[in-house]
Parts: C-alpha cells; sequence; structure tokens
C-alpha cells in the first residue's frame, strides 16, 4: 500500500498558502514529517484524514482517489490529533469500547478481546476502570494512540504526539510506535521536535513554510551535514559574535570557557574541530542552508 500525493496546495479563506506544491510517496512503516511550529504539518495531516479539503492537487491511496473516495479512504484511517481528550466521563475501557464500536467493531465478544489486548499493548490494562479524562497526560496519550490503532486501520496519523510529555513518557511512547510498525501499515507521525525521528522513523519528510524541502531517510540528511558541523572553543567574550555568524546547536560550559557546536559551510573567523552531525544537527543545517533535494 501507498500513498502518492501529487502537486497537492492548500490556500486558506484569507489568501495564506500553507502547502504549496507538495509531492510526496509514502510507503509502509514509519513516516516522520518534521517541521517547526507553522510550517504546515497539521494542515497536511487533516488533508489526509480528510477533515479539510486541499486547494487543488491529488491524493491517493493505492488505487482510492481522496476526493472522490472519501469514504473507503476514512474506513481505512486511524488518527491521533494533536488536541485529543476525553470529554465524557467515561472510563478508560467504556471510552476505548465505544470508539471500536465506532470503528466498525459490531461483535460484542471479539470488541471486548480487541479493546482489552488495545489496553494490554499501551500499557493502561491496569487503568481500565480509572476515568478516561482524569488519566495522565501520557496515558491519555497512549489512549488516543489506542482509539487510533483499534480498528486495524491501514494508516495511522498521528500529529505531535509527544508535546508536553516528560522524556519517559515520551520514549515510552515512541516504543509503542515502533512496536506497531511492523504490522503492514502506515503511520505517519508529525512533530516539531528531532528526536522523536532520530530514533524510530525510516523515511522522514521537512517542511517548512509551506514546502516540502527533504523527503528520504533520517540517515542521508545526516550525511548531506558531514563537514559542516563544527564545535568551537570559545570564551565568554566570543559568543556573541559566534551567534550572529552562526547557527548554534549547543553551547556546554567546558573547563575554560564554552564548547559550541554550531552549522556552517566552512568557518572563517574561529577556529573549530569537525564533528560528527546527528540529525538535529543536521535539520538545522538544511534549514539555513537549504540544498535542493
Ligand atoms: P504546523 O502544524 O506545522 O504548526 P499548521 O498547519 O497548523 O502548521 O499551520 C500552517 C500555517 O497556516 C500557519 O502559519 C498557520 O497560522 C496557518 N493557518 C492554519 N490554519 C489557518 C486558518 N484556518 N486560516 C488561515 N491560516 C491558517
Amino acid at each position: 500500500m501507498k500513498i502518492t500525493i501529487q502537486s497537492l496546495n492548500k490556500q486558506y479563506k484569507n489568501g495564506f498558502s500553507a502547502l504549496k506544491n507538495i509531492n510526496l510517496e509514502i510507503n509502509e512503516g514509519l513516516f516522520g514529517l518534521l517541521g517547526p511550529n507553522g510550517a504546515g504539518k497539521t494542515t497536511f495531516m487533516r488533508i489526509l484524514v480528510t477533515l479539510m479539503k486541499p486547494s487543488s492537487g491529488i491524493v491517493q491511496v493505492d488505487d482510492f482517489d481522496l476526493m472522490r473516495h472519501r469514504r473507503q479512504i476514512r474506513s481505512m484511517l486511524g488518527y491521533l490529533p494533536q488536541d485529543f481528550s476525553v470529554f465524557s466521563k467515561l472510563s478508560t475501557w467504556e471510552f476505548l469500547d465505544y470508539t471500536a464500536a465506532l470503528a466498525g467493531l459490531t461483535n460484542g465478544r471479539e470488541r471486548k478481546r480487541a479493546v482489552d489486548e488495545m489496553l494490554e499493548k499501551v500499557g493502561l490494562y491496569d487503568a481500565r476502570d480509572r476515568q478516561a479524562n482524569k488519566l495522565s497526560g501520557g496515558m491519555k496519550r497512549r489512549l488516543g494512540i489506542a482509539q487510533a490503532l483499534i480498528g486495524h486501520p491501514k494508516i495511522v496519523v498521528v500529529d505531535e504526539p509527544t508535546t508536553g510529555l516528560d522524556p519517559e513518557e515520551r520514549i515510552r511512547f515512541r516504543n509503542l510506535l515502533s512496536d506497531m510498525t511492523h504490522r503492514e501499515i502506515i503511520i505517519i507521525l508529525s512533530t516539531h521536535i528531532v528526536s522523536d525521528i532520530s530514533s524510530t522513523c525510516n523515511t522522514m519528510a521537512l517542511l517548512n513554510k509551506g514546502e516540502l524541502i527533504y523527503n528520504d531517510a533520517p540517515e542521508k540528511l545526516i550525511a548531506e551535514a558531514r563537514g559542516h558541523v563544527f564545535q568551537i572553543n570559545a570564551l565568554d567574550s566570543d559568543l556573541d559574535t559566534i551567534k550572529e555568524k552562526y547557527p548554534v546547536i549547543a553551547t556546554i560550559p567546558s573547563a575554560d570557557g564554552w564548547e559550541v557546536q554550531v552549522v556552517a559551510d566552512g568557518l572563517h573567523d574561529f577556529h573549530g574541530t569537525e564533528i560528527e552531525p546527528n540529525l538535529e544537527h543536521a535539520y538545522v543545517y538544511r534549514m539555513e542552508y537549504g540544498l535542493d533535494n
């Protein structure tokens, strides 16, 4: 199965172009959509899950067209929106049972088994009788992924799932997504947090100001930044100048001042040593020096 996107544009009523000529193919596995706030990620996700219509362009899921086969495509989708919350007073178990029924699991006995299994998988079985809207932030997010996955969707869309989670819950959530990935489904994860992508995704896209500026493996983006990341041993008095000249990734205190990590096409005024880039360096390098894909 694959999603094919051609010349996708979205212009809001006020004339603002949130997506500009996006061409993209998304295959089975975990696909990461990375970009700063305002890049157009939510707009893109909402179009994919049929909550919003594009201004122009084509989105196809295999042979189904998003505009002509909305119902069929909807039946393949699971969605965890950015602002997922549970308003009702249902227990965790009742809530998931309810969403499972909506997702088409009509046989009571099968549904009960599916709900129990899913609660086990996301680590909420012991919380099954607790009121869903009173769960902690991390637990709610896990209930969110459970409700997105319960109807055996072929495409799962997850919008900024780790925002606001503490590190432990963030790691737990990422592991949960990786665990789901061996099934033959497409999982699309949107995030502005680089480390969400590096540890989980096999393919990624980078969105900036509505434009697709990268689409390939995270490792390739990292390779591109090789030779462009430097560590400068700096004094207090150098810091401002360095920040003016180069995008700074990290400023780490050292014995005699600071170790400053920067991305640059080359260092001119400061002496630095080249260091091995990680995805965060590579992301900043691409955003700042914007090569053609
Ligand atoms: P992201 O999810 O990457 O933060 P969004 O898709 O939410 O980005 O927003 C992309 C851009 O579109 C932002 O600049 C935002 O202000 C703008 N935008 C979002 N919704 C609307 C709207 N209904 N009308 C006009 N502009 C909008």
